[in-house]
């Protein structure tokens, strides 16, 4: 840790394989920000038990994601990256918190209700929970920024408030964090539904571009994607979604701005812009999907990050803690 940078925070859950809206919203901006701050990247693996998950799956996701992260270009020399339960202070701090959270705040949350309403046979606590064990892990490290997509605000906002709760009923104990949301690629939408965000654990994954889709199954999802009749390529998310949708996705994968990748289109036809489209996502994927396969061949090597990462992790975590055991009056020898 860098003495006078700021900290970073953020986590993906091991629920399934990472979209394009992962990668563009998260990822992809975490290893721009990697140098400027102090990082903190987690598995979010306790987050991801809150829908029901194959034991061997969800053991096999999580090195992949850990091998994905560091494919995307995160380095772990630079940045702490580490599995969530495998630091025992984020389900600690999180029963801590649940006393400053009401029930009525957490029944309000979006993606609570949600993934109620996709999940109807399981609402369970846990999921009702979400966002507090997601404060416990952002305020656990002091985190100054919060680089998420837009989906999360409501989360950041809730550990915001949460934070100053327990600073006003004690005394200045958590740093208060800020949610940083990039301008183009906060949100990329479904591809058959361009105005629902794009899931991993989405149920048609026809709208869904997967980090490890290869390039034929790339090019003919971008194929069927819903655009709309009036012909133009042009960025305009209100009446245009579908075809917004796409030039964002172009613009982050291509390089090129909204603009540019107008001016590149004007004229042309959405058959060949979505070809485009296809190609540039694909073009960039290939390298990563190779060197994600290349470290998970590495086990060792991937087992070494997360046992560096959880005691470097553990070490800031456990500090927080024992602040907050002593503030609360928890007895300690
Ligand atoms: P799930 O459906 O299982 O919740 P998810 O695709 O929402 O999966 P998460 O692991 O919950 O993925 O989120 C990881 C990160 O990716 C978060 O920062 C989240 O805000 C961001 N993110 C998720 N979906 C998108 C999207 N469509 N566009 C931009 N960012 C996204
Ligand atoms: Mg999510």
């Amino acid at each position: 840790m860098e003495e006078g940078k700021k900290v970073l925070y953020s986590a993906a859950q091991p629920t399934n394989t990472l979209t394009i809206g992962n990668y563009i919203g998260a990822i992809g901006n975490w290893v721009k920000l990697q140098d400027e701050y102090n990082c903190f990247f987690a598995i979010a693996n306790m987050h991801a038990l809150t829908v029901r998950q194959v034991p061997a799956e969800l053991r096999r996701r999580t090195l992949s994601l850990l091998a994905l992260y560091i494919a995307c270009g995160v380095d772990p020399e630079k940045c702490v990256l580490y599995l969530q339960s495998h630091v025992s202070a984020h389900a600690e701090l999180c029963w801590v918190l649940n006393n400053y959270t009401y029930v009525g705040e957490m029944e309000r949350m979006t993606q609570f209700k949600d993934k109620s309403a996709k999940h109807a046979d399981n609402i369970n606590m846990g999921l009702m929970d979400y966002p507090v064990l997601m404060a416990a892990d952002i305020l656990l490290y002091n985190s100054d920024y919060i680089p998420v997509g837009l989906d999360q605000r409501q989360h950041v906002e809730i550990a915001r408030d949460i934070a100053q709760r327990f600073n006003n009923a004690y005394s200045p104990t958590f740093t208060v964090p800020e949610g940083i949301y990039l301008k183009v690629g906060a949100k990329i939408n479904d591809l058959l539904d361009p105005t629902k965000k794009m899931s991993k654990s989405a149920e048609n994954p026809n709208g869904v571009i997967f980090l490890d889709d290869d390039k034929d199954t790339i090019i003919r999802k971008f194929k069927r994607a819903v655009t709309d009749s009036d012909a133009s390529i042009k960025y305009d998310p209100e009446n245009k979604a579908g075809v917004s949708n796409l030039l964002t996705i172009y613009s982050v994968f291509s390089g090129k701005s909204i603009k540019e990748a107008e001016s590149e289109f004007a004229g042309r036809g959405y058959g060949e812009f979505k070809l485009a489209v296809g190609e540039a996502v694909a073009d960039k994927l290939a390298p990563i999907q190779a060197e994600q396969a290349r470290l998970l061949a590495d086990k060792a090597y991937l087992d070494g990050v997360l046992k560096s990462g959880a005691e470097r992790a553990g070490r800031v975590a456990d500090k927080t803690l024992a602040k907050v055991y002593r503030k609360i009056g928890f007895y300690q020898i």
